[in-house]
């Protein structure tokens, strides 16, 4: 099992990796707060190159499902970008938000628009990359924070073949789904789990909040969070602050 994390994109990557240790790793390919198209990357041959895996993580502002055309729009503009920097690198996939509808809109819409994003990328050829689609903590109206919704996304995109999925525990604790045998409901819905984010979290469970913790520090049991990193069978990606990675990393490899 790969087990790796979220490395800062301005430094090399792989310089990170192997200070860690890790043979996966996950960076942004543009500022994940704006809407900047990515530039080629200095290191894209050499992480092409490398034995050591990498997945890229989209921005943050993308809501390929939103209702909103100003900012649907751009968002599978970015999407599109984004998955063909991530081919640059040689990535497993991209990592994409689930996204959010907005007060009394319909989220019937909302599904369509994901299943609109992968069929008009279909008919050019597919993305550069499979899209992973993530779920996340907070709001009533998201497209994938609870295992209801994840079935009706996946109903609406389930039949791409580049539509993946990526499962973060602190966003499901958060979102009020039970760790336990979560990794079975979960792979029952969309058949598959590509990657795992795998965080502890700061809040409660169900509190909406999206706030990442290391692996020993939040409201999780951290064995609990090993179970799912061993169930899942797919590779794992910390996204817990950084100077407890390495801590993180020990405990999970002794873990696993
Ligand atoms: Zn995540």
């Amino acid at each position: 099992m790969r087990i790796g994390a979220h490395l800062r994109e301005d430094a090399d990557p792989l310089a990170s990796a192997d200070e860690l240790g890790i043979d996966v790793f996950q960076m942004f390919v543009t500022d994940p707060q704006k809407w900047t198209k990515p530039k080629p990357n200095p290191h894209a041959a050499a992480i092409r190159e490398s034995p050591v895996d990498v997945v890229v993580h989209s921005s943050y502002q993308i809501n390929v499902a939103s209702l909103n055309n100003r900012l649907r729009m751009p968002s599978r503009k970015a999407v599109v970008e984004q998955a063909d920097a991530a081919a640059e690198l040689g990535a497993f996939g991209l990592v994409v938000h689930g996204g959010h509808l907005r007060d009394g809109e319909d989220s019937a819409e909302g599904f369509a628009n994901w299943r609109k994003l992968f069929d008009r990328q279909a008919d050019k050829g597919g993305f550069g990359v499979p899209i992973l689609i993530e779920n996340t903590a907070g709001g009533d109206h998201a497209m994938a924070r609870t295992l209801e919704s994840i079935d009706r996304l996946w109903e609406a995109v389930g039949d791409f073949e580049q539509a993946g999925f990526c499962l973060d525990t602190c966003h499901a604790w958060a979102g009020g789904e039970d760790l336990v045998g979560l990794v079975e409901r979960v792979k029952e819905i969309t058949g598959r789990i590509d990657l795992v984010h795998l965080n502890n979290s700061r809040d409660e469970f169900d509190s909406g909040r999206d706030r990442h913790a290391n692996l020993a520090s939040g409201h999780i049991d951290p064995e609990v969070l090993a179970a799912v990193a061993k169930a899942a069978d797919a590779p794992v990606i910390l996204e817990t602050p950084a100077e407890g990675i390495p801590a993180d990393l020990e405990y999970l490899r002794s873990a696993l």
